[in-house]
């Protein structure tokens, strides 16, 4: 609430600004007004802010951006609430990958979202009923009958600023490989007819990587990038493949999608000692078998962090770099002045901490992001350890 006196809605006040969109990592105060960011400023006088959270000690970035979770809750089984799984981690926009197609992205985009207060965008899958078939058809793209190039496409244009591009999963189980080709050129096929970009899930390919990549050009989105399945990213010398360099160059973007099955760190200590980190750090949060490990995105930071990242390499991973994988680098991933009221505030806990992937190698760090609170839209969403308000669903 604003008081007629107030000249911000909120107020953080005393913390450290990483914001590598705006090359700042400096103790910076931070206002918010009418959904967006008003001021940043050495000292701001708590007495102008409705309200004021000290934050003193604690960094404070811009929301993170999960490019690649699953977010479709009830209409998927394997998606999760947005609310719990982002907020909590200080991401403040989670980006759908494919949980829909076409035919069933209706209910996702006019009910399901909306009862999220977490920012939520999506792909579209290039198999019409996305993944809500998955637990009787496996990855539903045997049967080639399920994809309609017209009709995703038409999808798109007609829901521009929240879809943003095509969602096409090479993995043994989701496509047979004699159709694994054709399904990758008809999904290339909506991407350009929609003027939009591809996503691809590369981890456990049945194509051979290059050629999974020569379908991918500048802005597309190689998800699971990191993964240590057969068609890595890395040849028998554990070295960077050529076509994997090259499509690097020409653009192509190297998210991580780690899940946990999707990715080995050994393959990122490989590619990080090669100079090609991951350009998006991403979590494709969803409700795995049990015993799957699926890491939130402050764990995500933290533990590339650990790996060898710098903090600000790691955040910009996480929050101007996917604005600009999305074009929307003029509204989120910073919090420059007229951007979006959406930040997160960590306290940097110091101790022995160790993150796990599912070929059991751990990685251990001195140093975890643990989210202290949540604003979206220049609100308090998430405090503590708990949701300050959830929606309707
Ligand atoms: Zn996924």
């Amino acid at each position: 609430m604003t008081t007629a006196t107030a000249n911000y809605d909120l107020a953080l006040t005393g913390g450290t600004l990483l914001d590598p969109g705006q090359g700042i990592h400096a103790r910076r105060d931070i206002a918010f007004r009418d959904g967006r960011v008003a001021a940043v400023a050495e000292r701001i006088d708590p007495a102008e802010a409705a309200t004021v959270m000290d934050v003193s000690g604690k960094l404070i970035t811009p929301g993170l951006i999960d490019l690649h979770g699953h977010f479709y809750h009830g209409g998927t089984g394997s998606a999760v609430h947005a609310d719990q799984n982002c907020l909590s981690a200080g991401a403040t926009t989670g980006v759908d990958a494919g949980s829909s197609g076409f035919l069933n992205l209706g209910a996702m985009r006019d009910y399901v979202f909306p009862a999220h207060r977490t920012r939520l965008l999506a792909f579209l899958h290039i198999g019409a009923v996305g993944l809500a078939a998955n637990r009787v058809l496996g990855g539903g793209l045997q049967d080639l009958r399920i994809i309609d190039v017209d009709q995703t496409a038409d999808a798109i244009k007609n829901n521009a600023g929240f879809l943003f591009g095509v969602k096409v999963r090479m993995e043994l189980n989701a496509v047979a490989h004699w159709n694994a080709a054709e399904a990758m050129r008809q999904a290339r096929a909506a991407a350009d007819q929609s003027g939009s970009r591809l996503m691809v899930h590369v981890s456990g390919t049945p194509l051979p990587l290059p050629q999974v990549l020569d379908f991918m050009g500048p802005g597309d989105i190689c998800t699971h990038a990191f993964n240590g399945n057969p068609e890595s990213i890395l040849d028998r010398q554990d070295q960077i493949r050529p076509e994997v360099r090259a499509a690097a160059e020409r653009g192509v973007i190297m998210d991580l999608g780690h899940a946990g099955v999707h990715c080995d760190v050994e393959v990122v200590k490989a590619a990080l000692a090669q100079g090609l980190p991951p350009d998006t750090i991403s979590t494709d949060i969803h409700i795995g078998p049990p015993g799957r490990k699926v890491y939130l995105m402050n764990d995500l930071v933290s533990k590339f962090h650990a790996l060898g990242m710098s903090l600000p390499d790691a955040v910009a991973a996480s929050t101007s770099r996917p604005a600009q994988v999305l074009g929307l680098e003029d509204t989120l991933g910073s919090l420059a002045p007229g951007m979006a009221a959406d930040a997160a505030v960590f306290d940097l806990r110091e101790g022995r901490f160790v993150w796990h992937d599912m070929a059991r190698h751990n990685v251990e760090g001195k140093v975890r992001l643990d989210t202290f609170l949540t604003v979206r839209n220049g609100s308090v969403v998430w405090r503590e350890g708990r949701l300050t308000e959830m929606g309707p669903c």
